[in-house]
């Protein structure tokens, strides 16, 4: 039997970082005026979780959120290293925010995030960047305190990135999540998978899935205040629970979360098609709370390049796994993530990928140019493509896209949709249409209406379509589950 409580950082390491919350409040307390803390955040949406606990630690630190990054004491960011391009953004950044500790030098400025868990970044931060205060790696997240008070009790330059490589579940610690009626919910952490071009499980360690009933305890705890459009988080969700040891997998996870009462729908990402299953499909056209939305990434079309880049699935195997999936929900709102431009990918791999799009008829695609990796197996891999050819593959992937793209959204022209308000609309064109929302599949509608508010469920019928939208008018409210 696994021991999987060890997993879980002590209750001592974790009253321990209260502590040290605690000893900053009181520090800050004094102060005139509050001080302010400054977040930015690259890439996926397990960053932008992770910067909510950042927020959420700075908040009960006595620190009050701003959009100014001039007028910040504490700077956080929090950094991506799945491309190169995101790499170099951060790097542009750091140059203005470091520039700022000119004129105010007791600003702290601390990095975190997976660009930084690779060494030779925090080597070149190290050298090039001496105004960076803290960097702190994936695994030290929920340390954040501790190093904080650390500097600001006078320490020398603070660089934490190594940590426990199994990563460690930390509970308990606070959360400051962006306003709205969407919040992200992390089922694990890290990955296992190694696809040869990725990054992530070196810098996110391996797969470790949070205890059910501390998912379920957070679900509820969304539910109570308010939060209607809950998105569940991980590399892989449908490996959720192979090292709990408990005989549950990510299927029974849903079903045990979608009996959580209350007014709100339940999606997540991302699911790996290798362990995607038709007990998921069921589990979710069966739930009263899941969205008929998939992201299902399937990279190439190439059986060839799949096997290079270490998928662990064929062609035909994904697109029999998709129509599986539509049996049971044809409904399903479907995307996907591809990249073209991968080494030693022909034109011929390249049709194969343009064979899926139009077969698997996505409502939304994220499309990336290959961007190579150093410490990946692919990075090693001979690459004689010129990056034209790859540029031009990637144009004519697009357009291809587009015409489906504008095929299936003027499919939904006349059609009922269920629409959860999040927001007010922007734009003159779009003034008659005053709110937006998703709908069940998180496509974005513009809505017209009379009184109208944020956290609504509404019955839209939609009027006009485009690429980017659509557009209706309520007929009608109220949650239908
Ligand atoms: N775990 C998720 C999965 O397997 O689908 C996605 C994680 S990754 C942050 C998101 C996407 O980035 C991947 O699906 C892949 O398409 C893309 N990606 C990852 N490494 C890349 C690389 N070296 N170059 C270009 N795109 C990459
Ligand atoms: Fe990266 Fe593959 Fe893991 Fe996704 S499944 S995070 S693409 S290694």
């Amino acid at each position: 039997m696994i021991d999987f409580t060890s997993r879980q950082v002590p209750k001592a390491d974790i009253a321990h970082q209260l502590d040290c919350i605690e000893q900053i409040h009181r520090r800050n307390a004094l102060r005139p005026e509050p001080p302010h803390f400054y977040c930015q955040t690259f890439g996926c949406q397990q960053n932008e979780a992770d910067t909510e606990r950042i927020a959420g630690m700075l908040a009960e630190m006595g620190y009050v959120r701003t959009q100014d990054a001039a007028e910040a004491d504490v700077i956080v960011v929090n950094t991506c290293a799945v491309r190169e391009h995101a790499e170099k953004r951060v790097f542009g950044i750091m140059g203005q925010y470091t520039h700022i500790k000119e004129t105010r030098t007791d600003v702290t400025i601390c990095m975190c995030g997976c660009m930084v868990q690779q060494e030779h970044i925090a080597e070149k931060i190290k050298k090039s960047y001496p105004r960076v205060d803290i960097v702190f790696g994936t695994h030290m997240l929920w340390r954040f305190p501790e190093l904080l008070l650390r500097r600001l009790n006078g320490s020398k330059r603070i660089f934490e990135i190594s940590g426990d490589p199994k990563g460690e579940i930390a509970e308990g610690l606070p959360v400051q999540r962006d306003e709205g009626c969407h919040a992200w919910l992390s089922i694990m952490y890290g990955c296992n998978n190694f696809c040869t071009y990725c990054i992530v499980p070196y810098v996110r360690g391996r797969e470790r899935s949070r205890q059910p009933e501390d998912i379920e305890a957070e679900l509820r705890q969304l539910v109570a205040e308010g939060y209607k459009d809950i998105t569940l988080l991980g590399q892989n969700v449908n490996s959720y629970g192979k090292d709990l040891g408990i005989g549950m997998d990510f299927a029974d996870l849903l079903a045990r979360l979608d009996a959580v009462p209350g007014e709100y729908r339940l999606r997540f990402m991302t699911s790996h098609p290798k362990d995607a299953s038709e007990k998921l499909f069921a589990a979710m056209a069966g739930g009263k709370h899941i969205c008929h939305q998939l992201h299902l990434p399937f990279q190439s079309g190439s059986d060839v390049i799949l096997k290079k880049m270490n998928r662990g699935y064929t062609k035909e195997a994904y697109l029999a796994l998709i129509e599986q999936a539509r049996r049971y929900m044809p409904d399903l709102v479907l995307s996907s993530d591809i990249i073209v431009g991968f080494p030693g990918e022909t034109e011929e791999d390249f049709q194969g990928t343009l064979d899926v799009v139009r077969r698997g008829q996505y409502d939304l695609l994220y499309t990336f140019l290959y961007s190579r990796r150093s410490g990946t197996p692919a990075a090693e891999m001979p690459d004689d493509t010129t990056a034209e050819e790859k540029q031009d593959r990637f144009n004519r992937l697009l357009q291809t896209q587009e015409g489906i793209n504008q095929q299936r959204q003027d499919a939904y022209q006349d059609k009922e949709l269920s629409v959860l308000i999040d927001g007010l609309s922007n734009g003159k064109q779009e003034s008659e249409y005053t709110h937006c929302g998703r709908t069940d599949g998180g496509l974005l509608v513009l809505v017209r209406g009379e009184d109208l508010h944020i956290g609504d469920f509404v019955d839209v019928e939609i009027e006009q379509t485009s690429l980017r939208a659509l557009y209706g008018r309520v007929i009608g409210k109220g949650y239908h589950g």
